[in-house]
């Protein structure tokens, strides 16, 4: 029997947003989702696994496979000296295998990504307002003043490309923001069999908490 092929589900919106915590409960909520691992060259911080949250690898390593063409998009993500990439074998065999297949990445990479896969469900997290990102960022506390900055910054700029994502989820609360992306991918045509809502949640990007990140690369 002929397997319809799956979807590209990317989701990108700025630091401070909430998107990891989203994202986290969306994998845990809908086990069918496949999460893509992205491969970093920065190093993993306090509690993050190999090939679980990324696959790290040395500098050598990401320009070798990159020149063989074994990303579909990579770049140095804005404001961040490392690079950030998503492999070809993460995506395009899930794909074929009809998997939906979700990648958390940035703005560039989206567009990188909307090339190849034009059809790619696009979802841009966004705070209520604008404060809120500032208020995250300061309420977590690790951030130096320097550091804060540079991330809104950075923020300031993504915000500025969300028109560019097909659909838009304002992240205030998360609960109502996980029940919005879940209604965009039943409207895209998602029928998952399990929905784990409100059992126990496994992990993805498990081991990683606020209070166990370093000042200056806290995830959001
Ligand atoms: P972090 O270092 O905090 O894990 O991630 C930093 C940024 O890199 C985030 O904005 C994240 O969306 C982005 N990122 C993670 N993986 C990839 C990837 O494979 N490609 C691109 N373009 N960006 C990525």
């Amino acid at each position: 029997m002929e397997v319809r092929p799956g979807k590209l589900v990317v989701i990108s919106g700025p630091s401070g947003v909430g998107k990891t915590t989203l994202l986290r409960r969306l994998l845990a909520d809908l086990p069918e989702l496949v999460p893509s691992i992205s491969a970093t060259t920065r190093p993993p911080r306090a509690g993050e696994r190999d090939a679980i949250d990324y696959h790290f690898i040395p500098l050598e390593e990401f320009e070798r496979r990159r020149a063989a063409g074994e990303f579909l998009e990579c770049c140095q993500v804005y404001g961040r000296q490392h690079w950030y990439g998503t492999l070809v074998a993460e995506v395009d065999p899930r794909i074929a295998a009809g998997k939906w297949v979700v990648l958390e990445i940035d703005v560039e990479g989206t567009l990188s990504i909307l090339a190849r896969y034009p059809q790619a469900i696009t979802i841009f997290v966004e705070p209520s307002h604008p404060d809120q990102l500032l208020q995250r960022l300061q309420n977590r506390g690790t951030e130096s003043p320097e550091a804060m900055a540079r991330r809104l910054e950075v923020a300031r700029r993504e915000l500025h490309e969300a028109h560019r994502y097909k659909h838009r989820v304002v992240n205030e609360n998360v609960d109502e923001a996980l029940v919005a992306v879940k209604r965009i991918l039943a409207d895209e045509g998602f029928a998952p069999a399990t929905d784990r809502s409100s059992a126990s949640r496994p992990a993805f990007h498990s081991q990683i908490t606020p209070d166990q990140t370093t000042p200056e690369e806290s995830r959001t």
